[in-house]
């Protein structure tokens, strides 16, 4: 069977949910081969077995957290050209796609980004992937080369599927490139103890019918109750309400979470973009003509001062 070289995002040898999904879609289409660079990479082996990595290549050196991407393109380049692989799955955060874009121009390949699903074709894999400010649906295939594919996360559900996940060491050379931009300093992100906004599978957002930002506490007892991530509309951010590191949409994050609770947000397409493709969207609106009850799953018509706690409330209490 074809291998699929899977790309690991890792922290320190923490593996980040979005690559076990790749893990996933790569059994699809073949036998997972994950690579892992940087600090850390033997630790990640036990978790990629577990979820069917046949083998782990790893390859640790100071450069890749000296420098940005392209040490980390010249070793998966070494990758491909060791494995001769079916394809290569990237996670679509900013880095992956930069990754998977210098890496398909190294090796004369097609690339599809922000894909939502992948099939095995007869003349290679099919990506989906939402277009248009998901507007449309289409499905492609590389169709030159080795095909070069980042997911969006959660496109698929993370598996246990036990294998070997034999780790093997990578040889890179690096190119003379990889030099070429250096990192001169490094501030770790104030926590806020909640998941990651692009990788959350919950994602409670609230809008301009929030109305002020002391209101945003009850946006995130919410999300709190959920484990989820805080979002918002750019109304909402430019307002000053919320950081715009939090904006969902055309302009901020792209979302695509299991479950996307929009709180007093109307729906305008730009905000769409960024969370149309989310599993199951819930709404919380006073408007019963706002366009976001056009797309969603469940709507409630009521004031959000009045919905909001009384559902955190009920959330608390199921959960005991
Ligand atoms: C180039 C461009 C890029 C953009 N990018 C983005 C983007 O990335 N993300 C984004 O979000 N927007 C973006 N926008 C802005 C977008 O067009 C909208 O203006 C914005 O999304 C509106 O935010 P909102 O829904 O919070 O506010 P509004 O459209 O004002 O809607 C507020 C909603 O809250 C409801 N409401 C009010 N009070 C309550 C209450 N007490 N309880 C329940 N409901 C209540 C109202 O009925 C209304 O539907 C962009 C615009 C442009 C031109």
């Amino acid at each position: 069977m074809a291998e699929v070289l899977v790309y690991v995002d890792h922290v320190d040898g923490a593996v980040r949910k979005p690559t076990l999904e790749l893990l996933t879609l790569a059994r699809r289409i073949g036998e997972p081969v994950a690579v892992a660079l940087g600090p850390g990479a033997e630790n990640t082996a036990a978790a990629l077995a577990e979820h069917g990595a046949v083998k782990v290549l790893t390859h640790d050196a100071s450069e890749y957290t000296d420098y940005l991407v392209v040490p980390k393109v010249d070793a998966l380049q070494a990758a491909v050209e060791s494995v001769s692989p079916a394809a290569v799955l990237v996670p679509s955060s900013a880095e992956g796609k930069e990754v998977a874009a210098r890496l398909a121009l190294r090796i004369g390949s097609g690339v599809i980004t922000d894909a939502t699903d992948l099939e095995a074709g007869a003349d290679g894999p099919v990506a989906t992937q939402s277009v248009f400010a998901a507007s449309f649906t289409t499905k492609s295939r590389v169709s030159k080369g080795v095909p070069v594919i980042t997911v969006k996360p959660n496109s698929a559900a993370v598996e246990a599927a036990p294998a070997a996940g034999a780790v093997e060491a990578l040889s890179v050379s690096f190119s003379a490139q990889a030099t070429g931009t250096k990192v001169t300093g490094r501030t770790p992100r104030e926590s806020t103890g909640r998941p990651e906004l692009t990788e959350a599978a919950i994602v409670v957002s609230g809008g301009r019918g929030v109305n002020g930002a002391e209101n945003f506490a009850l946006i995130e007892a919410l999300a709190d109750s959920l484990g989820a991530a805080v979002g918002a509309s750019r109304a909402a951010v430019d307002a000053g309400w919320y950081p715009h590191t939090n904006q969902v949409g055309q302009t901020g994050k792209s979302v695509s979470p299991q479950l996307y609770i929009a709180n007093g947000i109307s729906g305008a397409i730009q905000h769409r973009a960024g969370m149309q493709t989310s599993k199951t969207i819930v709404a919380v609106n006073k408007d019963a003509e706002a366009p976001i009850f056009d797309l969603v799953d469940y709507g409630v018509v009521g004031d959000l001062f009045d919905v909001v706690p009384q559902l955190t409330e009920e959330i608390n209490t199921r959960k005991g």
